[in-house]
């Protein structure tokens, strides 16, 4: 009764399996390596990854029956779409299922950053009490700069103007309405640098994007401004931001992505006044169920030849 056979790498909740499960031979191999990868890819019609699995030339070459690889999520840098396209597989994505988790994350590090939270907390811990040293700045009245005004930049956008603060964002694909509209005044980039206390990335990682945030970005910026990437890492360039941390050019900084994942304990991971989680900013239940649902029902549209609402390629 099986007619296609779907490869899940990353794992996949029940709610999206069950869908696939009605039509398909699902694999769940949750975790798999690079090297099983290759060995096993000939024998699939689908691919269902998240962020971990590496979606490479070099697997496509091995993927005789597949027509469809879906990201159960957003971001599609892990698959090389040029590839898939060149082989004729359709890439297939989740993008709104995770836009309301990463955005309240978002807000949830842009917070944590102005109050100190995890130094506070990690003091607690060790015993102390420092009441007078973690002075911290409030949101209200503050600017927060957004680049890219995408799905997330836009729920960011309407979280952060209930906090009174006063919302810039820079889109080069969009227009000065569609922004507006977005819930931010539409800025050059180097108006949002000489504006913003606060700056938050929410822009794909592409070769326009990566580093886009490099020395002589921060060099433009408000002296004391705050970042918040939620993005990809890639977008910033490490080094340099952790040079404008120690310099005081940067006041702190919240990362939830890293060029390298997982980063280890490096400088910029360990530095105080930087706040790094591990790349959890889609993970939660409500987003992981509902990406899940979207991609499974997106991919079997795609081997039943429908019309597809998240085309990538
Ligand atoms: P989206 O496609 O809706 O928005 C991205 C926006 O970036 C678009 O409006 C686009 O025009 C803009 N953009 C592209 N290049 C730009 C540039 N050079 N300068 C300024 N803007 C530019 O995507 P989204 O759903 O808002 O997600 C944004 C990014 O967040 C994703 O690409 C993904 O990498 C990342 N993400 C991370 C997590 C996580 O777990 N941390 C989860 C989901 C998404």
């Amino acid at each position: 009764m099986a007619t296609w056979a779907v490869l899940i790498t990353d794992g996949l909740e029940e709610g999206g399996q069950k869908i696939l499960r009605s039509v398909c031979e699902v694999d769940d191999r949750k975790g798999i390596s690079a090297e099983e990868l290759l060995q096993l890819i000939g024998k699939y019609d689908a691919l269902i990854v998240r962020s971990r699995t590496k979606v490479t030339a070099q697997v496509l070459a091995q993927a005789q029956k597949l027509k469809v690889i879906g990201r159960a999520g957003v971001g599609v840098d892990n698959i090389d779409l040029a590839a898939a396209s060149a082989r004729q597989i359709t890439v297939v994505n989740a993008p709104q299922s995770t836009t309301i988790a990463v955005a309240e994350h978002t807000i949830a590090l842009m917070a944590a950053l102005a109050r100190n939270l995890t130094q506070a907390d990690a003091s607690m811990k060790s015993g102390q009490w420092l009441k007078s040293q973690l002075m911290g700045s409030e949101l209200y009245g503050k600017t927060l700069g957004l680049i890219g005004v995408g799905n997330i930049g836009t729920q960011v956008a309407c979280r952060a103007a209930a906090f009174g603060m006063t919302v810039v964002g820079y889109d080069p694909y969009l227009s000065e309405e569609q922004i507006r509209e977005r819930g931010a005044r539409p800025v050059s980039l180097n108006e949002l640098f000489a504006l913003s206390d606060f700056i938050s990335l929410h822009v794909p990682l592409s070769p326009e994007t990566r580093n886009m945030l490099d020395g002589q970005a921060f060099a433009a910026m408000k002296r004391g401004v705050r970042i918040i990437c939620t993005a990809r890492g890639g977008v910033i360039d490490e080094t340099a931001l952790l040079q404008a941390i120690e310099s005081g050019q940067v006041a702190g900084a919240a990362l939830d992505v890293f060029a390298v994942e997982p980063p280890g304990l490096t400088a910029l991971v360990a530095h105080p006044r930087v706040i790094a989680t591990p790349h959890i900013a889609a993970q939660t239940v409500e987003a992981q169920a509902r990406a899940a649902v979207d991609i499974a029902e997106e991919v079997l549209a795609a081997l039943e030849g429908r019309a597809l609402r998240w085309r990538v390629v």
